[in-house]
C-alpha cells in the first residue's frame, strides 16, 4: 500500500474540482486530484460540451433539411441531406477527447498530481483510493468533495433497454424513428429539440402544466412555439407510467387522467439530476447535508473543518459555472486569501431554440423581495441585425429598482442570445444603472442592441419602436 501526502485533495475532477486544483497549484498549495473517470467530469464529457456539440450538428442539418423542403426565402435551393450519426458523435467524441487532454495537460502545468482511481474518506485527513496500481492511501491537510452528480432514474421506467438516459442519448449512432423525452427542463428540451431537427418524431412528456417551469412564461412562449414548429408534441400535466405491455411505446396517464400510449423506439427519461454522495464515504466523515445535497457555508465549507464541497453535490444551480466559480473561491480561500460569496448572480442559460438567459431577479422576484421595480422589454422583431438572420423571435427584459435605476435583472429569449449572458453578468456584477446601460455604444447590426434598447424601454424612451 503505497501513501502520500498533500496539503489540498480534491475529490472530482470535473468543472469545479478541476479549476479548484488548477487555481491552488498556480497558487503554489501541493495539491492532489483524485478522479475515477476522465477528467472533465459530467459537464465535459457526458453534459455541456457533448450536448452543445449535438446541438449544433442538429441545427445544420436541420437548416439544410428545411431548405431541401422548399423554404427558399433566401434563393438557395438543395437536394435531400443525409445523415450519418455515428460520424457525427465521433466528431464528439474528438473535441471530448481533445478537453480531456486539455485539462490534463493543464492540471500538469499548474503542478497538480492527477490519481486515477475511487476515492473512498476513512477519515476526514485521509482517503483511500482504489487505482490499476492497487490502493493509494492519501493524506491531506484539507480537502475538497467535488463528486458532482449524476441522472435520476424513474422507479416506473428503469434505464435499460428502450429507456435511456441523456449520456446514453448523446452516444446513440442512429437517430430513433419515434423518441419519448419524460421532463421538459434543461435536457429534455434541448435534446429533445436537437432529435427533432435529425428527423425523429419526438413527442416530450412534461408533470408540470408548461414546459420549462423553472422559467415565466413569456420566456418559454417561443421555444413552445418553435416546438410546435418543428412538430414536436408536448403533452403536459403528464405522468409516465412505465413501458406499454405491447413494448416499444410508453404508458402515460394525461392530466384529464386519460391513459395514453406513446409511440417511443426510445424513452429519454431527463427529470433531474441528484448529488453524488454515495460509495466515497460520506458516513466515515458524518457531513451535515440538506435536501440530498452537503451543506456548505458561503465560503463553501462543510460542517468538518478542513473539508469544503463544490458545485452539484451541493445543490441547486447545478450548472458548471457555478461549480468553477466555487472551485475558483476555494483554491483562493486554501492558499490564505480572504474570499466569500460575493455574486450577484449566477445566469442561466438554456440552450433551446431559440435560447434563453436568465440573470438575477426576474420582476416577480422583486416585486415579491418587496422592491419597486422599473422594467423595459425590447423585441427581437424591431432589430435589423435578427432580420437578417431570419430569427425576429423573442426580446430583451430589463428589471431595475425605480428609485436608483439599478439593474436587478436582465431576462431574454432569442437566437443566439446564449452570447449576450456574459454582457448581462457584467452589468449586474458591476452594480450597473439604467443610464449605464442607454450611455453604452452597442454597436450595429448586433442583436446586443436589444440589450440598449431594453433599457432605454425601462427609462422611458426607446428608439426604435
Ligand atoms: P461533475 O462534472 O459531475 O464532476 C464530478 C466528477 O467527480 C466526475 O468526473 C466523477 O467521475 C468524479 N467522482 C465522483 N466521485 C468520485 C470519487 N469518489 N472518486 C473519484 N472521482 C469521483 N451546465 C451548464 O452550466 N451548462 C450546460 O450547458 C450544461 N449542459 C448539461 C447537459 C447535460 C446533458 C448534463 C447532464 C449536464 C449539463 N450541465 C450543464 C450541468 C453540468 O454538467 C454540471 O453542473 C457540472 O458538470 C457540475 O460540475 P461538478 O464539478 O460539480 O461535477
Ligand atoms: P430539470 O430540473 O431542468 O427538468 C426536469 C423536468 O422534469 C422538470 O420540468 C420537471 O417538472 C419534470 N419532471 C420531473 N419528474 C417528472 C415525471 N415523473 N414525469 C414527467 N416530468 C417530470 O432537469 P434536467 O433537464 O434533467 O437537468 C438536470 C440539471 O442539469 C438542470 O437542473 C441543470 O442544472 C443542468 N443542466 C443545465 C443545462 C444548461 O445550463 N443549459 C443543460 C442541461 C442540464
Amino acid at each position: 500500500m503505497k501513501e502520500i501526502s498533500c496539503k489540498l485533495l480534491v475529490i472530482g475532477a470535473g468543472p469545479g474540482g478541476y479549476v479548484c486544483a488548477i487555481r491552488a497549484g498556480q497558487l503554489g498549495v501541493d495539491t492532489v486530484i483524485v478522479e475515477a473517470r476522465r477528467p472533465g467530469g459530467t459537464c465535459l464529457n457526458v453534459g455541456c460540451v457533448p450536448s452543445k456539440a449535438l446541438i449544433h450538428a442538429a441545427d445544420e442539418f436541420g437548416k439544410i433539411a428545411r431548405l431541401a423542403e422548399g423554404e427558399n426565402r433566401l434563393g438557395i435551393s438543395v437536394s435531400k441531406p443525409g445523415l450519418d450519426l455515428a460520424r457525427t458523435v465521433a466528431w464528439k467524441d474528438g473535441i471530448v477527447s481533445r478537453l480531456n487532454h486539455g485539462v490534463s495537460g493543464l492540471l500538469k502545468k499548474a503542478g497538480v498530481k492527477l490519481v486515477a482511481g475511487w476515492a473512498r474518506f476513512r477519515d476526514g485527513k485521509t482517503v483511500e483510493v482504489e487505482t490499476e496500481m492497487g490502493l493509494q492511501v492519501i493524506r491531506t491537510e484539507q480537502v475538497v468533495i467535488a463528486t458532482g452528480s449524476d441522472t435520476v432514474e424513474l422507479p416506473l421506467l428503469p434505464f435499460g433497454g428502450p429507456v435511456i438516459s441523456s449520456t446514453n442519448a448523446l452516444t446513440l449512432t442512429e437517430v430513433p424513428r419515434t423518441l419519448v423525452v419524460v421532463g421538459a427542463g434543461y435536457i429534455g428540451l434541448e435534446l429533445g429539440t436537437a432529435f427533432a431537427k435529425l428527423g425523429a418524431a419526438v413527442t416530450i412528456v412534461e408533470a408540470q402544466s408548461r414546459i420549462m417551469p423553472q422559467y415565466d412564461i413569456e420566456l418559454s412562449r417561443p421555444v413552445a412555439k418553435r416546438l410546435v414548429e418543428l412538430g414536436v408534441e408536448v403533452v403536459t400535466g403528464a405522468s409516465a407510467k412505465g413501458l406499454a405491455p405491447t413494448g416499444e411505446a410508453l404508458s402515460v396517464e394525461g392530466a384529464d387522467g386519460r391513459a395514453l400510449t406513446l409511440p417511443a423506439d426510445k424513452i429519454l427519461v431527463t427529470v433531474g439530476r441528484k448529488a453524488v454522495t454515495e460509495g466515497w464515504g460520506l458516513e466515515a466523515i458524518d457531513l451535515d447535508t440538506n435536501g440530498g445535497f452537503l451543506r456548505i457555508d458561503d465560503q463553501c465549507r462543510t460542517s468538518m473543518r478542513g473539508v469544503y464541497a463544490i458545485g452539484d453535490v451541493t445543490g441547486e444551480p447545478m450548472l458548471a459555472h457555478r461549480a468553477i466559480a466555487q472551485g475558483e473561491m476555494v483554491a483562493e480561500i486554501v492558499a490564505g486569501r480572504k474570499r466569500a460569496w460575493d455574486r450577484v448572480s449566477v445566469p442561466a442559460v438554456c440552450f433551446t431554440d431559440p435560447e434563453i438567459v436568465s440573470v438575477g431577479l426576474s420582476g416577480e422576484e422583486a416585486k415579491a423581495a418587496g422592491i419597486e421595480i422599473s422594467s423595459g422589454l425590447f423585441p427581437f422583431k424591431a432589430i435589423g441585425r435578427a432580420m437578417t438572420l431570419e430569427r425576429e423571435e423573442g426580446f430583451v427584459r430589463i428589471i431595475a429598482r425605480a428609485d436608483n435605476h439599478l439593474l436587478l435583472g436582465i431576462q431574454g429569449v432569442g437566437t443566439g442570445i446564449a452570447e449576450l449572458s456574459a454582457c448581462f453578468s457584467l452589468a449586474l456584477e458591476m452594480g450597473a444603472r439604467l443610464e449605464d446601460v442607454a450611455a453604452t455604444i452597442h454597436a450595429h447590426p448586433t442583436q446586443s442592441e436589444g440589450f440598449l434598447e431594453a433599457g432605454l424601454a425601462a427609462l422611458g424612451h426607446p428608439i426604435h419602436i
